[in-house]
């Protein structure tokens, strides 16, 4: 199936019933734009994060890891310019109360009119002159525009005055910047360095969400590059090409992927690229983000906090404010992309119209490595010692409900990608005079096909058809 083909209802449904996603707080009715990964998705999201971990930690010179914490000094945040203009344009439906995005009801009335060059009054001005009706109740009666700060605000302690405000971090890079020079001193670090970081931000953003595509709360991975000024430009493409290898070393083929190069930029930013991926019903979406941030940030902070945030170059003896090239991965979208592009129906028979819903994510991300099936409950005690122990090196489980056919099909859905039959040639039978072969038989989740491996060699084989 073309990514165009699918929909998005048909991952929500199978995120939901077979335990990767629910919906947040479920019981309650929900929280709009919030969700929560069940035991597979926590899965699949964590083999993601160990895969970014080893290819940007691991296997990188002078790369470290961080794990800032969510609350920061709140000077942190108005060094970063958030607490002065991380906000949207918002406006309430005076008929219905219905709150919306300026910019995006002027970009759903008219794709060519540019929202987003325009300044808060202009917008207010077009909509009254286009007479844009609320998308809600169809009626043309807006409050103001007023610029609603994305952060969230919580107070500190027992007081509940301006000086306790404090925030949850809306992006994880500014526990990196502030954390530059404890890495630089202890790590004795050299340029060029990395810093990278895997965890949660939070944004208020009244957008709806395409399931887990927008939400409130989302997890980053990371990556901050250190650099002399002037080489900044050269790793800035170093580190597109490198993500967008990334993504198609995970599994999402090249004709889904693309860059987006920037056109329009932060005011922090000096070149700025996306990696765009093309999900069902969404349509192309960002996945990544790629940023030359000059010396702004490192800047910033040096003003704000007094301290020095400059290097001293071993070679030339120069000190200067390093430049940053950052590259962040959603993780949420990321897992997203990857459902998205596993997912497939597939015609058995078409005759019995019978049709198998597949994921074909790639063995290494697999929530489950295998299934260990005994082929009649009497096998049950050989299976299940068989489970125990290869439960010791994968992340196996055990299906003795149904038929085969049925139990395939169970495993193929939610992305397994070998299902390990347990029958009684592997045990034998003494009173028919069958000798154990002390084999099973292997079969795999994409070619359907089948094959005896002796347990003895089961470990070997599944280590070496899973990957590391
Ligand atoms: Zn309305």
């Amino acid at each position: 199936m073309n990514n165009s083909e699918k929909t998005m209802d048909k991952i929500v449904a199978l995120c939901k019933n077979r335990g990767f996603i629910f919906a947040g707080s479920e019981i309650y009715g929900g929280l709009a734009n919030t969700w929560d990964y069940g035991p597979l998705g926590t899965r699949l999201k964590n083999n993601v994060k160990d895969a970014w971990r080893k290819r940007f930690i691991q296997e990188r010179h002078n790369s470290f890891e961080v794990d800032a914490d969510i609350l920061m000094n709140p000077r942190v945040w108005e060094a970063s310019g958030h607490v002065g203009s991380f906000s949207d344009p918002l406006l309430d439906c005076k008929e219905c109360k219905m709150r919306f995005r300026a910019d995006n009801l002027i970009d759903e009335f008219d794709p060519e009119a540019h929202a987003d060059g325009m300044s808060k009054e202009e917008m207010f001005d077009y909509i009254k002159a286009h007479s844009i009706p609320c998308p809600n109740c169809g009626k043309h009666n807006f409050t103001d525009i007023r610029e609603f700060n994305l952060m969230f605000q919580t107070y500190r302690g027992v007081t509940n005055d301006a000086k306790s405000v404090i925030y949850l971090r809306p992006e994880n890079a500014q526990g990196e910047y502030v954390n530059y020079p404890n890495v630089l001193r202890s790590m004795r670090a050299k340029l060029p360095f990395s810093i990278g970081q895997i965890g949660k931000a939070f944004r208020n953003e009244i957008t709806p969400g395409n399931f887990t595509f927008r939400t409130i709360e989302f997890e980053q991975m990371e990556f901050q590059t250190f650099c002399k000024p002037g080489d900044d430009l050269e790793l800035y493409e170093y580190f597109k090409n490198y993500g967008r290898q990334f993504y198609e070393d995970l599994g999402l083929p090249a004709e889904n992927l693309r860059f987006h190069d920037h056109e329009k930029l932060a005011h922090y930013a000096k070149a700025a690229c996306d990696i765009e991926f093309l999900f069902p019903t969404i349509g192309w979406g960002e996945i990544n983000g790629t940023h030359d941030r000059t010396d702004f940030d490192l800047s910033r902070h040096q003003e704000y906090s007094g301290q020095k945030m400059d290097y001293l170059d071993p070679y030339t003896n120069e000190r200067y404010i390093p430049y940053i090239v950052e590259s962040t991965y959603g993780l949420d979208r990321t897992v997203l992309a990857l459902l998205c592009q596993a997912y497939d129906e597939e015609v058995v028979d078409a005759e019995k119209n019978d049709v198998r819903v597949v994921l074909h994510l790639k063995p290494s991300i697999a929530p489950i490595k295998a299934s260990i099936l005994p082929l009649s409950k009497k096998l049950g005690d050989k299976a299940m010692e068989l489970r125990d122990e290869l439960a010791k090196h994968f992340m196996v489980d055990y299906d003795d409900t149904g038929s085969i056919g049925k139990r395939y099909r169970r495993a193929d859905e939610i992305g397994t990608p070998y299902c390990v039959t347990v029958d009684f040639d592997t045990v034998g039978d003494p009173e028919k005079g069958i000798e154990p072969d002390n084999a099973v038989t292997i079969r795999d989740r994409d070619t359907m096909e089948q094959v005896r491996v002796p347990i003895s060699e089961l470990r070997a084989w599944l280590t070496e058809h899973v990957g590391a």
